[in-house]
């Protein structure tokens, strides 16, 4: 165990911690293929014209709607987000989405939405009746289906009670919490101040009202985190029982996000064996409770919505982390929401000014996306698999793609086989598997389909 940042080396998961440290280096995230750092310049009537297609068409689509403000700004967020305390932002920005649904909807959408997910930011941010004319705004412009997953991010230090019940009221029932950390320490690290007390009251509250899926985020790779304060995180967490929990690394980039400098200075970040030690440390706390787990780094109970989706094959991996598919397209409103189709992806601005501008003036808020080929779509299908299922059956791309796969991803599959630690292909089943370091450092392989990818990764975060 690691006591007052001293390794023993007996522990057997040293041996697993240093390969993973060996293994890892930077890369992108997988939340999507291509990954939206490669967003550019888009037409906004190529744009409009798929909208169109999606709306005539009858299958289902999910809407995001980001919610970017948050009441402080903590010191390790990644999120694009609008510090302030000023709650009467809430109505002018749902005034402001309103608009933005009849814009991207036009005239004649008749495509249902099998799913609302609010995001943010701190969706908490609106008030009840804020979030009542947001509901009705989208229940105004679209039909939603009755059994439509109704989904909302919290914060427990700033949701009231009467917030809670409006959710509910509004057929809300499944809620994702961020807890990250609840050290006291490793909380001032991050300036995140949050009690186990006030996140349990959240929770009880939230099941008293109705809500039956709940989520939990933590984070390892925090400064100051050891492995016996992270322990007791842990046991925290399993005590308030989730649905599932989603335990991210932390993705520090203080170029891309200078706020994160607070986290330098509060603290070193810990290193990529550290990092190691800390996920494996997880992932046998949450197993030996019974949490089945799922894709990279998600855990679910068995039975549970995602255990059910992932046993089926119908998990995926997308900007809100693992979820149940509920729909091929995902429209995101708000300001730097991504939409995406399987045709093409697009960003909202991530500045509010330029985002309220477009929407006043009768445009889509669009900033940057990018056409997919079937290219893409191949290079998706594979890291998608990877990434949710840790293997993946090339045979199947080639009746989709009307591709030979040893032909095509000739170059790839020659180059995994420098990874034969982490992945392999069968060419008889013409199936990549991932091996159980492999699926800790998927992200390892996924890169290897990356057209995309750089020399230069310094924009990426650790892939332990
Ligand atoms: S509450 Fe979440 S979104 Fe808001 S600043 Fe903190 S980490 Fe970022």
């Amino acid at each position: 165990m690691r006591v007052d940042g001293v390794i023993d080396m007996s522990c057997p998961s040293v041996d697993a911690a240093a390969r993973l440290a060996e293994w890892s280096s930077r890369g992108p995230r997988y939340t999507s293929y291509p990954s939206a750092t490669e967003l550019g310049p888009i037409s906004i009537p190529s744009v409009l014209h798929t909208l169109r297609q999606i709306g005539r068409a009858s299958d289902p689509v999910s809407l995001y709607v980001h919610i970017p403000f948050c009441r402080s700004l903590c010191a390790y967020c990644g999120c694009n987000v609008i510090p302030t305390r000023d709650v009467s932002r809430g109505p002018g920005y749902v005034d402001h989405i309103a608009t933005e649904l009849a814009v991207l909807a036009g005239p004649r959408f008749a495509a249902p939405i099998s799913e609302i997910a609010l995001g943010g930011g701190s969706p908490n941010f609106l008030e009840p009746e804020a979030m009542r004319v947001l509901i009705r705004a989208i229940e105004h412009t679209f039909e939603v289906l009755p059994d439509a997953r109704r989904s909302i991010e919290l914060d427990p230090r700033s949701t009231t009670d009467a917030q809670v019940d409006a959710l509910a009221a509004l057929g809300f029932r499944s809620l994702s919490v961020g807890v990250q950390d609840f050290d006291k320490s490793v909380q001032d690290a991050i300036r995140r101040h949050q009690s186990t007390v006030q996140t349990r009251r959240l929770v009880e509250r939230a099941r008293a009202a109705g809500f039956t899926d709940l989520n939990l985020d933590i984070v390892y790779g925090l400064p100051r985190q050891t492995e016996t304060s992270f322990t007791q995180t842990l046991e925290a967490v399993i005590d308030l029982a989730p649905d599932r929990v989603a335990l991210f690394g932390y993705a520090h980039l203080p170029d891309r996000l200078p706020h994160q400098r607070l986290v330098e200075r509060a603290g070193r970040v810990l290193d990529r064996y550290e990092r190691a030690t800390l996920l494996l440390l997880a992932i046998e706390r949450f197993t030996t409770a019974g949490y089945v787990h799922l894709g990279l780094d998600h855990f679910a109970r068995p039975g549970s919505r995602l255990a059910r989706a992932a046993a089926a094959r119908r998990m995926v991996r997308t900007f809100q982390g693992y979820i149940e598919r509920a729909a091929e397209t995902v429209l995101g409103v708000g300001t730097s929401a991504i939409s995406s189709t399987p045709t093409m992806i697009w960003q909202n601005h991530t500045d509010l000014p330029a985002w309220q501008t477009a929407i006043a003036s009768g445009r889509l808020p669009i900033a940057r996306g990018l056409v997919l080929d079937d290219d893409d779509r191949a290079r998706a299908a594979v890291i998608g698999g990877l990434m949710c299922d840790g293997e993946v059956d090339l045979g199947t791309l080639a009746a989709r793609f009307g591709i030979d796969p040893d032909t095509y991803f000739a170059r790839e599959l020659t180059e995994l086989r420098q990874l034969s630690e982490l992945a392999s292909y069968d060419a008889a089943t013409r199936t990549i598997q991932t091996t159980a370091d492999g699926r800790l450092l998927v992200r390892n392989v996924c890169m290897v389909f990356d057209r995309y990818l750089k020399p230069d990764s310094a924009r990426h975060s650790s892939t332990i």
